[in-house]
């Protein structure tokens, strides 16, 4: 099995002005194609900086891709060293150099002097044209390694990878890797790692944990010869860990929380209205962003003053006098408010401090009540976010617990609570 790293070359990556997406890109690509990644890295547009990387690659690996720096530009700089490296002239092709000249006229425009040097070409080795750009691509093979140096531009680098790299890396790769992954909300990562236990360790499939936005997922990778060989390694596997993990599991591959409720409450038959304080709609905003979302969705509101709260929601001045805003009680009135208001199955009420300031001892940054109510129960939850400070996350992670708690609900709900809920939206 070949080994294949990424080298991205650019100044500007360095400085962080731009976001490495052609690695991104080109590592779920190489994954596809069964091509294991060693390591992705960045170097600058220095000559030597840049020799001795190429070097180390290959000493590491097999392939080696660079992107970037085959421009017309004195500091595009990665075919002369990686030429250089390989012991590989270059010569001028006569077809390229005619196509730039085209190119430059189509455009209404001769070519300028310095694009002569994208017509040079190793004199040895494979050239992957570039219909959307004026830099071609290229591969040297020598000593059973490969060089392969592909532009910078996405919009370049995508299409012709896709038409011209793919097809000929697929003669280095003998089979495919495969990955699946089982997202969860309301475990960390280290516990959601130790239910994981022994699978872990293992080779093929690897299961590996790490979080992102307040939730843990497990990633499950397995190689095969073909894809239903690597998909029947995964199989066993992924049944064990959905068992394992039970309800914390709210999706598998690219399915979000916001998703996952939406389609339980389609299957479900249930709507929902919401009303938010803290969170400033942010609930409504990730259900509403699911297709499909005004199947369940009646109403959002946002009520950020008591008066609103009152207004619109009926939420009693007693409640807020005795409780406060931020309180159970409060939360289970808005709930229960916005459920009426929307004439929905279920209402839900958030209420809480997102921060930074507006905290005391006993109502800190970070602490919010989330409500749900049905016709016939209501539920409560009190959340302390960890990351007080952080405002953006305070809210973000307070709308997915409100998610989780409609997703619980869902799962759990069935057909006679139902006619429960139609019975009383009948008497109101
Ligand atoms: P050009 O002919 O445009 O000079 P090039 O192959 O020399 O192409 P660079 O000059 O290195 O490529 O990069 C051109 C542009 O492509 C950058 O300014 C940036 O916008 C984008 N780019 C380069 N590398 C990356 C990368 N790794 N990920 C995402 N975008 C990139």
């Amino acid at each position: 099995m070949p080994v294949c790293e990424i080298l991205s070359v650019g100044t500007e990556l360095l400085l962080g002005e731009i976001l490495n997406t052609n690695a991104q890109f080109l590592s779920v690509e190489l994954a596809d194609l069964g091509i294991s990644v060693l390591r992705q890295s960045t170097v600058g547009d220095n000559p030597r900086r840049l020799a001795s990387a190429v070097k180390e690659a290959l000493e590491r690996s097999d392939i080696l891709i660079t992107t970037g720096g085959l421009g017309p530009t004195a500091d595009d700089i990665t075919k002369e060293v990686c030429c250089e490296t390989l012991g590989v002239k270059l010569k001028t092709d006569a077809e390229i150099l005619k196509q730039l000249e085209d190119y430059f006229l189509n455009r209404g425009t001769s070519m300028p002097e310095s694009n002569k040097k994208q017509a040079l070409v190793p004199e040895s080795g494979t050239i992957f044209p570039n219909k959307n750009g004026t830099a071609p691509g290229f591969a040297l093979e020598k000593d059973g390694k490969c060089i392969i140096m592909l532009p910078g531009p996405p919009r370049e680098i995508r299409p012709m990878f896709l038409e011209y790299v793919k097809p000929f890396l697929s003669k280095h790769s003998d089979g495919i890797i495969i990955t699946h992954t089982v997202r969860t909300f309301g475990i960390g990562e280290s516990a959601m790692a130790e239910l994981a236990g022994n699978y872990l360790s293992g080779d093929n499939p690897t299961v590996a944990p790490y979080a992102k936005d307040g939730e843990a997922m497990l990633r499950i990778g397995a190689r095969g010869k073909t894809r239903a060989e690597a998909e029947a390694l995964c199989a066993p596997v992924l049944k064990e860990l959905l068992e394992v993990l039970g309800d914390f599991v709210y999706g598998v591959d690219s399915q979000s929380l916001q998703e996952s409720v939406v389609n339980l409450l389609i299957q479900k038959n249930l709507t929902i209205a919401i009303a938010e304080s803290c969170t400033g709609g942010y609930v409504a905003k990730r259900i509403t962003d699911i297709p499909g979302a005004s199947k369940v969705f009646q109403c959002g509101v946002v009520t950020y003053s008591d008066e609103m709260k009152k207004i619109i929601l009926g939420v009693s001045s007693e409640v807020l006098e005795k409780h406060g805003a931020i309180s159970e009680q409060t939360a289970l009135e808005m709930a229960h408010g916005v459920r009426l208001l929307g004439k929905a199955d279920i209402g839900i009420g958030i209420t809480g401090i997102a921060g930074p300031g507006g905290g005391t001892a006993d109502k800190p940054v970070g602490l919010s009540f989330i409500a749900l109510s049905d016709s016939s129960s209501r539920i409560v939850e009190k959340v302390e976010v960890l990351r007080k400070s952080d405002r953006e996350y305070n809210r973000f992670y307070t709308a997915s617990k409100a998610l989780d708690m409609l997703r619980r609900y869902a799962q759990e709900f069935n057909e006679s609570r139902k006619s429960e809920n139609n019975n009383e939206r009948r008497h109101n």
